[in-house]
């Protein structure tokens, strides 16, 4: 890809910078690329390019007068559609809050603005993020950039579509068992899971509180560092967010490229890899931890036997949290409000008909199955039994990390699947979720950059995980291991994706 739209976020901050090219520039080429190959896409459920290019002249013309900005002043992204914002509609990909405006901005909303970030829009999603491949969305599917017909991941498939179809240099996306990561992996692209509070929850509509967790998209290692640098850090309107401030990330990274990585040790989750898992996947995974050995880390196997039942305990924790978070979406307060066609109007059938109408099948699943989860009786023997398992896979994590300083796996188990797949096959569908499932029920960071081409010539990724508050090395190693793909591949593997057909 090449003209404006082909460069990364740090390039483009570079040339904003050096006053080579304005933000109204810059963010006029994304609105053009977005307006060509939105159809096929279909990354965004809402653009908006009259506040997206007066926040690109307002950051143009301060720059004029001489004012010191941030980094990435100027540089457009575009936000998953669960963050909210003032102003602009808000939906998480649901029914329920279809035409919702926020009456404020969430925390990391606000970072971004204060950064000089132009937002381009809001990006599709399943709904309120439950799934892997935006099929759930109540506004349609997302497509894969590397081949229409196939999903682009998910739940934030349209944030890793958006970058990876080059209509935005960053996203933001929320990763609450994989969403942001098995995206980035099935598109070609760099997504990372930060630690459990370091980024605000503030302001995203809550799914699994103690799992969720926003972070960067981006076609680079990089480009997510520095995005990390402007939506991370404390926030005191997030009782979970961390104490203390973060690192330069983008500093991690910068070093990572030029860096020797004699002296560390990689773990390969024994766990993560086998059964399941494509060969090509497989093989590229080698490929890249071959990389990693020429750069000098030692690699070691190790076992997390606990990883066998992190799917099942995910998938009675979400769906109890999700349960009692989507309890609010009532008819009552906002969002959607059906009432009953026949009979009485009672709050408990204006209830019974705004979510029988408002929620999706998945979403509906989930909530039977965590009401039921949690319902007296059942509590010790499900809900109770699965946090027990997060105490198991959280030592699993502590025992591998006393051994190695990072573990890796591949990120999803296959390359992208066809549209209309998997979508009413649940068990199938929670089975991609496998690999990225243990880093959020830890709380622990995780980033998912490419591997190669593998099944049907389609991305696959490679998972770099770390202890908590350790962002700082996934950023090292991912840039480490980046530089000498790009070596390997005489450039980025995000090159070799088929142009799409565009509209002008
Ligand atoms: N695919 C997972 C699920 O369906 C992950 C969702 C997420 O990270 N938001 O629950």
């Amino acid at each position: 890809m090449s003209g404006m739209i082909g460069l990364t976020a740090a390039e483009l901050a570079g040339h904003l910078h050096a006053r080579e090219v304005t933000s109204v520039e810059v963010t006029q080429a994304h609105l053009d690329r977005i307006a060509a190959v939105e159809e096929q896409v279909h990354a965004f459920l809402n653009v908006n390019t009259d506040q997206a290019l007066a926040v690109a002249a307002e950051v143009d013309s301060r720059r004029a007068q001489g004012e010191d900005l941030p980094d990435l002043a100027g540089v457009p992204v575009a936000v998953k559609d669960i963050v909210v914002t003032k102003d602009q509609v808000t939906t998480a990909g649901s029914r329920m809050l279809q035409g919702w405006v926020p009456p404020y901005d969430a925390t990391l909303v606000r970072q971004l603005r204060a950064a000089g970030m132009p937002i381009l829009g809001k990006t599709n999603m399943d709904e309120f993020a439950m799934g892997s491949s935006t099929e759930h969305s109540a506004f349609g599917p997302t497509r894969n950039p590397w081949d229409t017909s196939r999903i682009p991941g998910g739940s934030g498939g349209g944030s890793a579509a958006a970058v990876a179809a080059f209509e935005a240099p960053l996203a933001v996306g929320t990763d609450t068992g994989g969403s942001i990561r098995q995206p980035a992996a099935v598109t070609g692209t760099v997504g990372v899971k930060p630690t459990y509070g370091s980024v605000s929850r503030y302001g995203l509509v809550a799914l699994a509180s103690s799992l969720d967790q926003a972070g960067p998209c981006s076609r680079t290692v990089l480009d997510a560092a520095l995005l990390h640098d402007v939506i991370g850090g404390h926030d005191p309107l997030d009782a979970t967010s961390l104490p203390g401030v973060q690192p330069c990330y983008a500093d991690a990274a910068r070093e990572g490229a030029q860096a020797d990585l004699t002296g560390l040790r990689v773990g390969v989750v024994r766990e993560l890899g086998g059964e399941g898992y494509h060969a090509g996947v497989r093989d590229r995974f080698t490929e890249s931890l071959d990389l990693l050995v020429g750069a000098g880390a030692d690699v070691v196997e190790v076992a997390c036997p606990s990883f066998e039942a992190a799917l099942a305990a995910y998938y009675l924790i979400l769906p109890s949290e999700a349960s009692s978070n989507l309890a609010k979406f009532d008819g009552m307060r906002y969002g959607l409000r059906v009432e009953p066609t026949d009979g009485p109007v009672t709050a408990e059938r204006v209830m019974a008909a705004t979510r029988g109408a408002g929620f999706g099948a998945e979403a509906k699943r989930r909530i039977i199955l965590g009401t039921y989860a949690l319902s007296a009786g059942y509590y010790d023997a499900y809900y109770g039994s699965a946090q027990k398992v997060r105490t198991l896979i959280q030592r699993d994590f502590a025992a591998a990390f006393d051994q190695v300083d990072v573990l890796v796996s591949p990120t999803a188990p296959t390359t992208a699947f066809a549209l209309g797949e998997k979508v009413d096959d649940p068990m199938a569908m929670y089975l991609n979720d496998v690999a990225t499932i243990p880093a959020n029920l830890a709380g622990i960071p995780a980033l998912s950059l490419p591997s190669g081409l593998a099944e049907n010539d389609l991305p696959a990724g490679f998972q770099i995980l770390a202890p908590a508050k350790a962002d700082a090395s996934l950023y090292r190693v991912g840039a480490a291991l980046e530089a000498r793909q790009l070596a390997a591949w005489g450039g980025p593997l995000i090159n070799r994706i088929r142009p799409l057909e565009t509209a002008t």
